[in-house]
Parts: C-alpha cells; sequence; structure tokens
C-alpha cells in the first residue's frame, strides 16, 4: 500500500441490512452498485450511478470512508484520502 489511511478510527460498523438506495428511491431514479458509510451507516449508490449519493453524503458529512457491499466485494475506499484502503477481513 503506498499511503496509508488515518481514518480507520471512523469505523463504527461494517455491516447493514439495508440494500437499497433510499434518496433514488424517493425520485424514483436508479443505481448500479452501492456503498456503506462505514461511520452511521448510510447506504449511497457509486459514482457509476446517475446521483452518485454515496459521494454526496461524503461531500454533506465528510464521513470518510465507504465499502462496496456488492455481493463478494469487501473492498473499502477512503473519500479524504482518494484511496483505495483496503478490503476488510472476514467479510
Ligand atoms: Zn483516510
Ligand atoms: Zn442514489
Ligand atoms: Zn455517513
Amino acid at each position: 500500500m503506498p499511503a496509508e489511511c488515518t481514518h480507520l478510527n471512523h469505523i463504527k460498523l461494517t455491516h447493514t441490512d439495508n440494500h437499497v438506495c433510499e434518496d433514488c428511491i424517493k425520485t424514483g431514479d436508479t443505481w448500479v452498485h452501492l456503498r456503506l458509510c462505514l461511520e452511521c451507516g448510510h447506504v449511497g449508490c457509486c459514482d457509476s450511478s446517475k446521483n452518485k449519493h454515496a459521494t454526496r453524503h461524503y461531500q454533506a458529512t465528510k464521513h470518510p470512508l465507504v465499502r462496496s457491499i456488492e455481493p463478494g466485494e469487501s473492498w473499502v475506499w477512503c473519500y479524504a484520502d482518494d484511496l483505495m484502503v483496503g478490503e476488510l477481513r472476514g467479510h
């Protein structure tokens, strides 16, 4: 890893039962992939989605870390460092 994320102490949770983008549902939009905020549990859509709700959640809250909640994926991304942090172990 070329750089290190200093935000790992922001991780409060790593799982959710919510597998929809609530903000997209409100406006009747669809999404491509989902990202889970590891600080507050917000689920938002990825940057390939029209609304980019995960990125917008970071811009609004400064919660730095998200993980992919796509099946079989456990990588963590840090918005603050613009860095792929790595895989969550045991998930
Ligand atoms: Zn970081
Ligand atoms: Zn969305
Ligand atoms: Zn959050």
